[in-house]
């Protein structure tokens, strides 16, 4: 149980934080993806804190950076934008899809016990600036504050198990949260169900993009195992219109739920962001959705619980 959270500005209480955005993504800036996707590539220090301000500007706050080590993650640079900005950032360690690393990766041949022993290092000691890139591993004052797993669509393949395992030998250790990339169909029930089995409770789970599967049913059977939630489809008209994801978000408070949702851009492209000359930028999910969610109905408690409350018992392990 803490009641401060890992940040790249330190340890931080509740007030601190404010509303946080619980998947984001401010730099992907090395490994496979950005050469084989060039829009993937967010690269610029100067960009990110453009749109950070941007989102600071709307009444954002913290903001949970999804690239776990090694997978174009680059914490050097997130510190660099939290200093500019003074918004807080949630450093991911943990383990991305296996389409973020190139071929023979070490995550894929290091023992089960060796890998436990790096990821708790970033959560105990300190992020590796190298990003575990190597040969040098020069850690610095940033613990990793949340650890990612990702499954595969519809089911997970050996190594993600593998994985699974390593990070709840992780979270028993330190206690820190963790949450799941889905590829948004039933491997999520099995990812529960073994970050359960490796000593994960469901209350420091939270699973992401389930709404690019926006049926009530199997998101309200997901929420009864105690699990969060990661809505992240608003302005990503590609997936579904907006309507989608707010009448499941209705659905779900007024089935109970209101204490398992959570929101995120997860603007990974160069094309969502407009210092890169995109759009909407990070800004958005406060000046455009949450203002439709006031005028569709939702009240300052809900909003307060889907923004503040709720990913910071996600983070903290604490009830309220
Ligand atoms: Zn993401």
């Amino acid at each position: 149980m803490s009641l401060t959270i890992e940040t790249t500005l330190g340890p931080l209480p509740k007030e601190r934080l404010g509303r946080i955005n619980a998947h984001e993504h401010l730099f992907i800036d090395s490994g496979q993806i950005v050469v084989k996707e060039p829009d993937f590539r967010l690269d610029s220090v100067d960009c990110a804190i453009k749109d950070v301000v941007d989102w600071r500007e709307a009444g954002g706050g913290a903001i949970v950076d999804t690239m776990p080590v090694s997978s174009g993650r680059n914490v050097g640079k997130l510190i660099k934008v939290s200093e500019a900005t003074g918004i807080p950032v949630i450093v991911a360690s943990g383990f991305h899809k296996g389409a973020f690393y190139w071929p023979d990766h070490w995550r894929g041949h290091y023992s089960e016990d060796e890998l436990t022993e790096l990821i708790a290092a970033e959560v105990e000691q300190g992020c590796d600036l190298n990003e575990y890139q190597g040969p040098i591993v020069k850690r610095c004052r940033v613990k990793a504050g949340a650890m990612k797993v990702a499954g595969n669509c519809n089911h997970l393949d050996d190594i993600t198990r593998r994985l699974i395992r390593v990070i709840g030998r992780v979270h028993q250790r330190t206690g820190c949260p963790v949450f799941a990339h889905t590829e948004s169909g039933l491997e999520c029930f099995e990812i529960v169900q073994r970050l359960n089995d490796a000593g994960v409770p469901s209350a420091r789970i939270l699973i992401c993009h389930m709404d690019r599967n926006a049926d009530y049913w199997l998101h309200r059977k997901l929420a009864r195992t105690g699990v969060l939630l990661e809505y992240d489809t608003p302005s990503r008209f590609k997936y579904q219109p907006e309507c989608v994801v707010i009448r499941l978000m209705r659905e779900m408070i007024d089935g109970g739920f209101l204490d398992r949702l959570t929101l995120g851009g997860d603007l990974a492209r160069r094309s969502y962001l407009k210092s890169y000359g995109g759009g909407p930028g990070y800004a958005y999910l406060l000046t455009h959705f949450t203002a439709r969610l006031r005028e569709e109905g939702f009240s300052e408690h809900e909003l307060n619980a889907i923004w503040i409350d709720n990913p910071f018992r996600w983070l903290a392990g604490t009830p309220s």
